[in-house]
């Protein structure tokens, strides 16, 4: 028998188990390029940001229940960083309203027409027929519509710049339904300090020149966020903070809400600030959060290789090693504008993951706990409600 692991055997406990993913942006494709989301579209293997990896049929596809989806407002600084799309964008801005916010709106307007737009794209998806998709604002709606066997949308923001530098925003937010905030992204933002996140190898055409590694934390604001993010019970992501910003915190949070990476790696995998220390791993462990290993090979591996499931079940190995399978999800990053393993390319494929934790030796409790018990833990003690999770230690 060896490794051969029965089809029917990884498919029924795929199908069996809740799958979450915590960070997928099908918004992205549907609001730039006006992609239908109740179509299947072709994903392509390569590297290709035209290519649509979520969309409806291929989520029924993969077998999945819910997603975060990451909403994206391009940071001002990334267009000022990047001659051709600051173009691109001005020249398409002279036709349409759209561009011209996304060249010169206040960011956190253009965050909440995104967030609009997205729910108007659900909505026309519902009446071609998808009746099973639905948008959970609050905890209470996400656990109804999880129940009912829907699939479960939630709103998260990738970006701090998206409050354009507001306490008040943070509540806006919330009060429409976003579930998480991404605090850093690609530039320094009011918040504080970032770790970057742009691949060496798209730096092309002059692009991204300014987009750098920086080691400093919070600002006092971004003291202020965290603080009212654990009060409210908004999701914390720490995915592209320093290394400084993830201690302060860490410390700032004293185990109150679980924390979470929600598109991450690990460094002793691949050494880049990015990526989670083993000392990182061990406090998200300890506050009940949970790390979402990223679909992309980049940050997964020293070595540039095309096929990628290995390397993300190398980087749960890891993880489990230092705390178990409780504190670990999947955040695909899918149409992120990634690059997704050649093995498995978009969202339709997530039998394929099961099947690889399996053949690595997995117990089932375990992959259902990866797939979705670890991130609905985390959502039920982190979105809404008292602060508190029982603090772990490891
Ligand atoms: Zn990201």
């Amino acid at each position: 028998m060896g490794k051969t692991i029965a089809k029917k055997n990884y498919l029924t406990i795929h199908e069996r188990c809740k799958l979450i993913d915590f960070h997928v942006h099908p918004a992205l494709k549907t609001y730039l390029f006006c992609t239908k989301f109740y179509k299947r579209h072709k994903a392509g293997g390569a590297w290709n940001p035209l290519r649509v990896r979520v969309d409806l049929p291929k989520l029924t596809e993969g077998g999945v229940n819910g997603i975060f989806s990451a909403i994206y407002c391009p940071e001002k600084e990334m267009l000022d960083d990047c001659m051709p799309l600051r173009m691109a964008i001005g020249f398409l801005g002279l036709f349409s309203k759209k561009f011209r916010g996304i060249s010169k709106g206040n960011r956190f307007d253009e965050t909440m027409k995104m967030i609009d737009s997205f729910e108007n794209t659900v909505s026309s998806a519902v009446k071609k027929g998808f009746q099973n998709v639905k948008i959970a604002r609050s905890r209470a709606e996400f656990e109804e519509f999880l129940d009912k066997g829907k699939l479960t949308i939630v709103h998260s923001i990738e970006g701090g710049h998206s409050l354009g530098g507001k306490l008040e925003n943070l509540e806006k937010f919330f009060n429409r339904g976003v579930a998480l905030l991404t605090l850093a992204h690609f530039y320094e933002n009011e918040i504080g300090q970032t770790v970057g996140g742009i691949i060496d190898s798209k730096k092309m055409f002059g692009c991204f020149k300014h987009s750098v590694i920086q080691e400093g934390g919070l600002s006092d604001f971004g003291r202020d966020v965290v603080e009212e993010m654990i009060r409210m019970g908004m999701l914390i992501d720490m995915t592209h903070c320093t290394l400084k910003a993830r201690q302060e915190i860490f410390e700032i949070n004293n185990n109150r809400r679980p924390l979470i990476c929600s598109h991450v790696g690990v460094q002793a995998r691949f050494q880049h600030p990015i990526n989670l220390t083993d000392d990182d791993i061990k406090k998200i462990a300890g506050c009940g959060g949970t790390i979402c290993v990223i679909f992309m090979n980049h940050w997964l591996s020293e070595k540039p290789q095309k096929d990628g499931l290995d390397l993300i079940v190398k980087t749960i190995e890891h993880i489990r090693k230092k705390t178990g399978t409780d504190f670990i999800s999947v955040g695909t990053d899918f149409d992120g504008f990634t690059d997704p393993p050649d093995d498995i390319k978009d969202i339709a494929e997530m039998p394929k993951f099961t099947e690889s934790l399996l053949k690595a030796g997995f117990k089932e409790t375990d992959i259902e706990k990866i797939l979705g018990e670890n991130a609905l833990r985390v959502i039920r003690a982190g979105w809404g409600g008292k602060t508190g999770p029982d603090p772990v230690s490891y």
